[in-house]
């Protein structure tokens, strides 16, 4: 339906001294849900007040299937919001608050009492038109609020952390209602969230920011096994990179390593931790450690072991071995699972 081009946008706050975004740019494709993976603070959400047009950029455009949307009325963009409250009228129905935008389009009952239902049906909640919004629990206001941000049929949707304050299993079951009817309707999405797991579960593409700047861009599969840089590694949930011959888990302090590891000086290797061996013995690649914690996560086993001055992390599927705090191990780091980073 549409793609969207994001160019070189720049915006800094007033009375604010760094900017939000530096040089933005990103395309969209028509249909396609990129995910924008960030913490707090780095922008997200001000990037998607410039697409709806809530707030302006210093610099930069943004183009609707190569037209400029930035001198159309935020009203008239056909770019949606959906946000981590519903933001439901309270006083309507559900009914009401679905058709709101279609009755302000000047549409006939019928017709809205029909697009209503249909929404209802795409949403899984048939037959709840009469419920006031009030008596609606959180993940069935979730759903309500995406019914009426995409009856108007609206070129972009735009998600602003709209699973965040629901309970893990019906944010579950959100994630994937909300996946399947985006491919089903193919509107182009932009959602925003600062969960590593939500974002690969439903994006076609995921953008990593930090600091208004993307740090990444790929699909979650390519990012989540060989992302590039440290910082994309990072977040992806990688915490042990080695360089040459001397390991130097995040804390940065460097660590005194013996030789089984061994690299050329210049270059970085990263690993996951599912890939990390914790074990009694020592072999190749192994370094000698101490267990500082060892946690039981049910399907799997957390470790941190203090390898000289630093922390290594590793989490190995059961059954695996539990270690005392203080235990003497090994951490083994396979050849194969070691990537190199920028
Ligand atoms: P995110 O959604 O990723 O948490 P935001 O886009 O909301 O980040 O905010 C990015 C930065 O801009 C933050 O440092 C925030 O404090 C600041 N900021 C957001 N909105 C305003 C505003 N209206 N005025 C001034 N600073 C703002
Ligand atoms: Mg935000």
């Amino acid at each position: 339906m549409t793609t969207v081009n994001i160019i070189s946008l720049n915006k800094t706050y007033p009375n604010s001294a760094a900017p939000v975004l530096k040089d933005f740019s990103l395309s969209v494709h028509d249909g396609e849900m990129v995910a924008f993976l960030g913490p707090s603070g780095s922008g997200k959400s001000t990037l998607l007040k410039l697409i709806t047009g809530i707030e302006r950029p210093d610099s930069g455009d943004i183009h609707f299937d190569g037209v400029s949307i930035l001198n159309v009325h935020p009203n008239k963009r056909g770019a949606v919001l959906m946000f981590q409250k519903s933001y439901l009228f309270p006083f309507l129905n559900v009914e009401d608050n679905i058709g709101f935008g279609l009755k302000v389009q000047g549409m006939s009952s019928a017709s809205i009492r029909a697009e209503v239902k249909r929404m209802l049906n795409l949403i899984g909640l048939p037959g709840i038109e009469k419920r006031k919004s009030g008596q609606l629990s959180g993940g069935e206001g979730q759903r309500v609020a995406l019914a009426r941000a995409l009856v108007t049929n609206p070129k972009l949707l735009l998600l602003d952390e709209p699973l965040s304050s629901l309970d893990t299993s019906v944010r579950i079951n959100l994630q994937e209602a909300i996946r399947a009817i985006q491919r089903e309707l193919g509107v182009t999405t932009i959602f925003v969230t600062h969960d590593l797991g939500e974002a690969m579960a439903m994006s076609d593409r995921m953008a990593l920011l930090l600091n208004g700047e993307i740090v990444a861009l790929d699909k979650p599969e390519a990012l989540f096994h060989r992302p590039r840089s440290v910082a994309a590694a990072k977040f992806m949930g990688v915490s042990t990179f080695l360089s040459g011959n001397q390991p130097c888990p995040e804390q940065g302090r460097r660590v005194t390593v013996k030789n089984e590891v061994c690299f050329s000086s210049e270059k970085i290797f990263a690993i996951r931790p599912e890939h990390i061996r914790v074990q009694k013995g020592g072999c190749e690649n192994s370094m000698r450690g101490v267990v500082s914690d060892c946690v039981f996560r049910g399907e799997y086993i957390e470790y941190q072991v203090d390898v000289n001055a630093a922390t290594v992390r590793a989490r190995m599927p059961m059954p695996a071995p539990m270690f005392p705090h203080g235990a003497q191990v090994f951490v083994k780091f396979p050849q194969e699972h070691l990537f190199e980073v920028t």
